[in-house]
């Protein structure tokens, strides 16, 4: 049954184009493509309030489905439900349940060896499912009011940075720089933390049961939810916690967010030089800010909406740009699995844009301008170790096998090394010559922002 379904689903590179998840339809436009299902019944018990029309990502989908249900035997259905309910379950259950869960999904897929002490385990559902309330602990404790503060600085300069880069493009027709600065403009910036903290008060938590404790908290989220539909969007929403350490951009608000969890090293050091801070933090930022403008990001408008502010010519002209990065990273392999550059595009295209972006906010401080090294490397030198450092990690090879079939980003080591390899300012800061294991020939190098 699982297998059915994921035959059926739409491929990721498919998903990357927002046309293709775009099809908006009258409920009963919707309920007669599939006629074996009773929505009407499932947004009832799903809590909906009543709604005349929806956007359904992905019609064919949900034609298929409606075809399965028909063709499988009814307790097949059923059985793959309670697997559903159980599975799900499983790692608020009893301790056979929770080894069999994590056997199969962190050891055997991921390589995991060894679980989390329970007390982990438990912190990080509370930090799902709590998010808020946590995260008004975190703040408080650990992201002092003079990081939001710095780091809203950087803000601005990245975006002063983006705006003198686009403004100087040689690819690029005036008529859509202008759109593109107004879309840049227009950009909601979150940093941080909320200034409004979400009321828990409603969510009943009580000592006697940690799975009913989650079920209640998944309801509480889901009413939240629920009570959307048919309201206004809602621009001082926070979608990430403060603790976590992440980062995004919303194309449909065409706003970016970055936690208080990042302004931590190695992305932010209050005591470090700004090299440090804007090889790291910064291009953080900027990369946020470039998924506004990379090969999905670029299709919505300034309020978000799917609208095409390209003309032709520059639409071409970014496609071939943005075929430059496909071919780079397609290239890259590491055990044995080549990187997907359709799947990885926008990554790519907004860690390059962010790196160039940072770089040149860097080159306008007086760190930069006075040229002094420290521990033996010049401020561009630092620039780049700072970018580099920020990728470090350890990962299990099940890990990296899996990201390299299904993440959206390239492996860490593509993420540096091509990247890098696409900057001149690289090629100077360490004098590397032709040969080099680094080097990548100028015409293939790739460049949009
Ligand atoms: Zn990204």
């Amino acid at each position: 049954m699982e297998t059915e379904l994921a035959r059926i689903s739409m491929p990721m590179e498919e998903m990357l184009d927002p046309q293709n998840l775009y099809h908006f339809k009258s409920r009963e436009e919707f309920q007669a493509s599939t006629p074996n299902f009773d929505w009407d019944n499932y947004f009832v018990a799903i809590g909906a309030p009543a709604f005349d029309s929806l956007n359904v990502a992905s019609p064919d989908y949900f034609v298929a489905l409606d075809k399965i249900i028909q063709s499988v035997d009814l307790s097949t259905i059923k059985d793959y439900l309670r697997w559903k309910v159980i599975t799900n379950s499983a790692p608020l259950l009893s301790d056979d349940l929770v080894t069999e869960d994590f056997n199969f999904f962190n050891n055997f897929l991921y390589g995991q060896e060894t679980q989390k002490p329970r007390w982990r385990r438990v912190q990080s559902k509370l930090s799902n499912h709590l998010e808020m309330a946590v995260g008004r602990l975190y703040v408080e404790k650990y992201c002092p009011y003079e990081a939001k503060e710095h780091a809203q600085e950087l803000v601005e300069n990245m975006s002063l940075a983006l705006g003198e880069r686009i403004k100087h493009l040689d690819w690029m027709s005036e008529e859509t720089k202008a759109k593109a600065l107004n879309k840049l403009a227009c950009m909601n910036m979150k940093i941080g933390y909320p200034d409004k903290w979400m009321d828990y008060s409603e969510l009943e938590v009580t000592p006697d049961s940690y799975f009913q404790n989650v079920h209640r908290a998944i309801r509480f989220e889901n009413a939240i939810d629920m009570a959307k539909i048919g309201t206004l969007v809602d621009r001082d929403e926070w979608d990430l916690s403060p603790q976590t350490v992440n980062g995004n951009y919303r194309p449909e608000k065409n706003q970016i967010t970055l936690t208080a969890a990042v302004l931590q090293p190695p992305f932010f050091n209050l005591d470090a030089d700004d090299a440090v801070n804007y090889g790291a933090i910064g291009q953080a930022i900027a990369h946020e800010m470039t998924h506004g403008f990379d090969n999905s990001g670029r299709m919505y408008d300034e309020n978000g909406n799917l609208n095409n502010w390209w003309t032709e010519d520059d639409d071409a002209k970014f496609t071939e740009r943005a075929g430059q990065f496909v071919k780079l990273f397609d290239e890259f392999e590491l055990f044995g699995y080549h990187v997907s550059g359709e799947r990885t595009l926008d990554e790519n295209i907004a860690d390059l844009g962010g790196l160039n972006v940072a770089w040149d906010a860097y080159q306008m401080t007086d760190e930069a301008k006075a040229g002094k090294p420290i521990d033996g490397f010049t401020p561009a030198q630092r620039f780049f170790i700072s970018y580099a450092t920020v990728w470090r990690c350890l990962i299990r090879n099940e890990a990296l096998e899996l990201q390299m079939v299904e993440d959206l980003h390239a492996p860490h080591e593509a993420r540096v090394n091509r990247t890098l390899g696409s900057m001149p300012h690289f090629y100077e800061a360490f004098d590397i010559p032709e040969g080099s294991k680094m080097f990548i020939d100028p015409e293939e190098r790739a460049a949009i922002w």
